[in-house]
This record gives C-alpha cells, structure tokens and sequence, in this order.
C-alpha cells in the first residue's frame, strides 16, 4: 500500500532560472524505506519540504494515505501533518536551548491537542525510554545531551503524535561516524516495531546501505535513478549513482579518486544536466534530456545506461580518462552498427 506519492513535483525559489526540485516523482509504501540520496543543493531537503507541505509546490502533486494534500490548507492540513513528522540533520540546532527535553518532546503533543498534563508527561517518558534515553534526564535542557543523545530527542519529538511517515533529513549527517551506527539502528529498529514509514534523506549511499528498501539518486533537482537498494548498490546504470558508490570510503585509493573525476563539472543549459561530469557522454547529451525508464532492474535517466557494461568495468574505465574516451567510443560505434 502506498502511503506518500509525490508526482511532477517543481520547486522554483524565487526568480531562480533553475528550479531547486524539477519534477519528482516517487513513492513510499506501508512500513518502507525509500532513501533519498544526493550530493549538497540537489534538492534533498526542499523535496523533504515539499513531501511534508511545509513548502508550497510552483507544481506538482502530494497524495498522503490516498488524499491530494497539494493544496490543503488549515485545519484539515493540521489533521495530515500530525501524520507525518520530520526529524533534521542538525541536532544542536533543532531543539530548542532554552526549553527542557520533556517540554521540547511533549510540544508536538501540546500543538495538535491531545491528552492531558498528566498523560502527556506519562506520554514523554515512555518516548524518552524508546529512543533509550532515561526518564530522569527528561527534566534536562539540550546543551546537556551529546549529539547523538540529542538526535533520540529530535526522534521522539516526531514520534510524539504517532506519525505513520518520517522523513528523516539527513538524521545523521552531523554525528561522529561511530555515533551514526546508533541511530541507524535505532530507526530501524524503531520502524520494525512502529512499522513506520520512512522518506531517508542522506549525502551519501554508504549511509542508507543499511536502512533502504528502495533508493533513489537526486542529481540538480532531479531523480536520476531509482530502484531496489539491492539493484542499485550492485548493478547501478547511472553514471551517477556510479560515482556516489566509489565515493564510499574503500581500501583502494585508486577506487575513490574516481570521484574527482565524475563529481566535478560546469553547469549545462539543456541536455543531460550530468553530460559536463559524465565520463560516458556523447554527443546526444548535449542535445536532448534523458527520462526515467527501466534499465534493468532500476529506472534511470541515462541514453547510455543499458549498454555501459557492469560497475566493475565501468569504474576502471572511469579511473583511466582516456580509456573511458575509449570505452564510449566503443560503445557509440557498436551502437551504430545496430
Ligand atoms: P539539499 O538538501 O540537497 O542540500 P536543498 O533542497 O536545500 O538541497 O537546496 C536545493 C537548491 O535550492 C540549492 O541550490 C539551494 O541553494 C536552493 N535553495 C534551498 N532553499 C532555498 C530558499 N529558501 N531560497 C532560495 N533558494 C533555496
Ligand atoms: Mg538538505
């Protein structure tokens, strides 16, 4: 069952030439995990913003739980939004310092009028336990809590008014490695027993290895691939989501330098908006601007996605600038044969 369908979604700030998000599509279903994954200014945050309705589409569609909420207003939106709940990235500076945890987790609570004082504080408590924090800190302010701690604060704020969907915004982006592990965990573990939906924002793919059932890639306010986690950690098609997957730490440096060569490029006015950082790119990238369809077993915007061969032999192509020259060369000319 589908609970979060997002369709066409456009974000244009202001007079911006180019629109933060350009037209996003994609689902979360019942209990899911849908990963979003992309570099810094891509268009994670304001899709998150856009999902929840804190943000006003220029176009577009959001369906929650079968109801078109794109231009729900007032007390009906209040009655969604209690539905779906956010957790940030920045736990220093998403919790109030000046409130204390027990006030800043029963807010939510306060806001949408439910329970009592005394069922609310009772209410906090069994949160304050769930997200393995000990009633007696609930009388504490934030400065007092580290990062992580904090973090279990900012998820059992949202998980206050019971929502179905979280949309988790880079929720560990900000914590020592050792410290992300945790609250991984904790989501998941919270999801298996809430049988939350989750809309998981990240930077990187080593994040959301663990916790996606489905991932989809976000390249300059569009998806650029879109599938099962499985599907795209071991056969990704988009040179994209390539690129992200060598970027994880690995113990060959030969395999991360990989980065420099397909995350880095100028801007491109129409085509492909990778076709400048592409090591793949041929001429029709430059002309013509590549859709999502099913290559294999994701959907990817790419012309040249199902004849690239498998990631190994892509990789060291792209390590090699010159035999990735050659490669697509190749590649354009058996093309042409056909
Ligand atoms: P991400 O979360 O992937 O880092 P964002 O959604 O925050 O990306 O931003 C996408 C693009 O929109 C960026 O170019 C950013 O500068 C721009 N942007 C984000 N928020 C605003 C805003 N309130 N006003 C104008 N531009 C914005
Ligand atoms: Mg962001």
């Amino acid at each position: 069952m589908t609970l979060l369908a997002v369709r066409n979604l456009v974000k244009r700030y202001g007079k911006a030439p180019v629109a933060a998000v350009d037209g996003i599509s994609f689902e979360v279903g019942a209990g899911e995990t849908l990963a979003l994954v992309g570099e810094s200014g891509c268009g994670k945050s304001t899709t998150a913003r856009l999902a929840m309705r804190l943000l006003e589409p220029s176009s577009g569609q959001v369906v929650f739980d079968g109801q078109d909420i794109t231009r729900l207003g007032g007390a009906a939106l209040r009655r969604v939004r209690r539905r779906m709940q956010m957790v940030f990235q920045d736990p220093f500076a998403s919790l109030n310092p000046r409130m204390r945890v027990q006030d800043i987790v029963a807010e939510p609570l306060i806001v949408h009028g439910i329970g009592t004082g005394i069922t609310r504080r009772q209410r906090v408590l069994s949160l304050l336990d769930l997200v393995g924090l000990s009633p007696t800190q609930a009388g504490r302010y934030p400065h007092e809590f580290s990062g992580g701690q904090r973090q279990r604060i900012g998820i059992a704020r949202a998980l206050a008014v019971e929502p179905a969907l979280v949309v988790c915004d880079e929720p560990v982006s900000a914590l020592d490695v050792s410290i992300q592990a945790q609250v991984v965990n904790l989501l998941q573990d919270l999801q298996a027993r809430l049988g939350l939906s989750y809309l998981f924002i990240a930077h990187d793919l080593a994040v959301v290895r663990q916790v996606a059932d489905r991932v989809a890639v976000m390249y300059r306010g569009r998806i650029v691939e879109i599938g099962p986690r499985a599907a795209v950690y071991d056969s990704p098609r988009h040179p994209y989501t390539r690129a992200l997957l060598a970027a994880i730490p690995h113990p060959d440096p030969a395999h991360t330098a990989v980065r420099a060569t397909m995350t880095e490029g100028p801007e491109t006015g129409q085509g492909c908006r990778y076709a400048p950082r592409c090591p793949f790119v041929i001429d029709r990238c430059y002309r013509d601007d590549p859709v999502l369809a099913r290559v294999g077993r994701t959907d990817v915007a790419c012309f040249r996605a199902a004849e690239l061969p498998e990631t190994a032999a892509v990789m060291a192509a792209a390590m090699a600038p010159a035999a990735a020259q050659r490669l697509a060369l190749y590649a354009s000319r058996a093309n042409s044969r056909e």
